[in-house]
């Protein structure tokens, strides 16, 4: 009926201790407009997309009424940014609205991005722009469409109000959903005021939320980082697989469920360099891609320091135990990314030699600047012949005669394969996308959108939610950017 409440809200943050969160209702705004609800995801929520679509649902979406059952609230957290300590920062522009059961008996947060300010907002103004909010909503869609764990974005909401940034801009409100945003900097939030009690608390909430598994382990809280670190193991691996740098893997933007969260700066790079870089306030490319695998490590250990009042009575005990699960993290790193990269180039199981035949293939892409998706994408439509020629891979390379070479080795090792050409091609559609939320073509669909035109961005979005079909009607979306296209800098909301 038109008068149900889109959400049934419960609120499991709400009733762990005071400390852990400030009450903080959204603010109104002035002219909300839904530019988009996620039909496939409300669906998937088990919401009703169309209650949501009416006008009680976008006074929701734009926190301009709270629905009934919600307990809104701002999470304490604190964090290091790029390497340094900060004891508080919290949602400063974020209200968690509740929890929702999903279709698969999965507790979902529903969050306001850009509600107005809570009591974490210090100097800042609670809320977001509406280019970062269509970014956030495009990557971490396209970032479900490749399968890599993330949060996800159920709707945004122009506020027809202004923001002030380089100047002033239109505003936006992004619903974010997320296993939960318990991060690694809401337990430094207790451990570093050296809040013992608090740690186990939430400790025991991620465990019965996340890793229910654990809970009957012999030592649950060792057993806790152990998943924690091979979900950050797998995910940093996953990154690097579909070429995503995430600009700000401060300890505050880490998923204690292992998801990908808080897109600001990132991107999808385009020509494959390992040294790359967007975020305009990365200057020393402290989370540049080829650092991501060590800074999952670093700030794995910010989370084990943590933990240590909890892992074992005996410090020098829990420090032991600590660092081999910081040693496994690395293991687990080279075990999926390497898998991943045999896969990548069609092998049907690595080898001795496949990770450094891999390499290879990454370092002649690195000295050719030759685009990372398309590369590994129109291999698998290379023969596994070597008369057969197939002009797509080979032209991706300024010099073609040092991927000839490449591919002359990778021939012999195909041989080697059981698999017929078929399904050896099939397994790589499967594995390399054709699209990737490309960094121009962000740009160009958040210009368009903000002159009116919202076509560019329906476009992307069809696109990068289903990266591995080929879309063959919307023609351009798998190129590169041409050299007056490229987007060199990505800047926070
Ligand atoms: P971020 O860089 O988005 O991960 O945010 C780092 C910290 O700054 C978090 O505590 C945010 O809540 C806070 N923050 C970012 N932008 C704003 C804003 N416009 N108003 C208030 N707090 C903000
Ligand atoms: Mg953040
Ligand atoms: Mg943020």
């Amino acid at each position: 009926t038109a008068t149900a409440e889109p959400f049934t809200l419960d609120n499991t943050y709400a009733r762990l201790p005071g400390e852990f969160y400030a009450h903080a209702a959204p603010t109104a705004v002035a002219a909300p407009r839904l530019l988009r609800l996620n039909r496939p995801l409300a669906d998937q929520l088990g919401l009703d997309a169309q209650a949501l679509e009416g006008s009680a649902g976008v006074e929701i979406l734009s926190g301009n009424r709270v629905p009934k059952g919600a307990e809104p609230l701002a999470m304490a957290y604190a964090g290091h940014q790029f390497g340094n300590f900060s004891p508080t920062l919290g949602d400063g522009r974020a209200v968690l609205l509740g929890e929702i059961t999903d279709r698969n008996g999965a507790r979902r947060d529903i969050q306001l991005k850009g509600a107005g300010p809570t009591p974490f907002s210090s100097r800042g103004d609670g809320r977001a722009a509406l280019g970062p909010v269509i970014r956030e909503y495009v990557v971490s869609e396209g970032m479900a469409g490749l399968g890599i764990p993330t949060t996800r974005a159920l709707a945004m909401v122009a506020t027809g109000e202004s923001v002030f940034r380089m100047g002033a801009e239109p505003g936006g409100v992004l619903t974010r959903v997320a296993a939960s945003h318990v991060r690694v900097g809401t337990f430094e939030y207790f451990s570093r005021r050296g809040n013992k009690d608090a740690v186990r608390a939430l400790a025991d909430y991620v465990i019965e939320r996340h890793y229910p598994n654990v809970a009957d382990a012999e030592n649950p809280y060792q057993a806790l980082l152990e998943e924690v670190a091979e979900r950050t193991a797998d995910l940093i691996a996953q990154w690097l697989l579909v070429g995503f740098i995430h600009g700000v893997m401060n300890t505050d933007n880490v998923s204690i469920a292992g998801e990908t969260i808080d897109y600001g700066p990132c991107a999808f790079m385009d020509a494959y360099n390992p040294a790359t870089v967007y975020s305009s306030i990365d200057r020393g490319g402290r989370y540049a891609y080829n650092q991501q695998p060590g800074i999952g490590q670093w700030n794995l250990a910010r989370f084990a320091e943590g933990l240590l009042p909890i892992l074992d009575e005996d410090e020098t005990q829990a420090v032991a135990q600590a660092q081999a699960v910081l040693e496994r993290y690395i293991k687990r790193f080279e075990t999926t990314y390497y898998d991943g990269l045999a896969a990548k180039i069609g092998l049907q199981e690595r080898r001795e030699g496949d990770a450094d035949l891999a390499y290879e293939l990454l370092e002649c892409m690195t000295e050719q600047g030759a685009d990372f998706t398309l590369t590994f994408r129109h291999l698998a439509d290379l023969g596994q012949d070597s008369d057969e020629r197939d002009d797509a891979v080979r032209t991706l390379f300024d010099d073609s005669a040092g991927f000839d070479r490449w591919a002359e080795r990778w021939r012999q090792r195909l041989a080697a394969d059981t698999r017929d050409d078929a399904a050896r091609r099939a397994a790589m559609r499967a594995v390399n996308p054709a699209y990737i939320p490309r960094n121009h073509r962000i740009q160009q669909a958040i210009d368009a959108a903000e002159a009116g035109d919202y076509q560019p961005l329906d476009e992307l979005l069809t696109v990068v939610a289903k990266p591995f079909d080929d879309h063959p009607e919307l023609t351009g979306y798998a190129r590169p950017p041409k050299p007056e296209e490229v987007v060199e800098r990505t800047f926070c909301g």
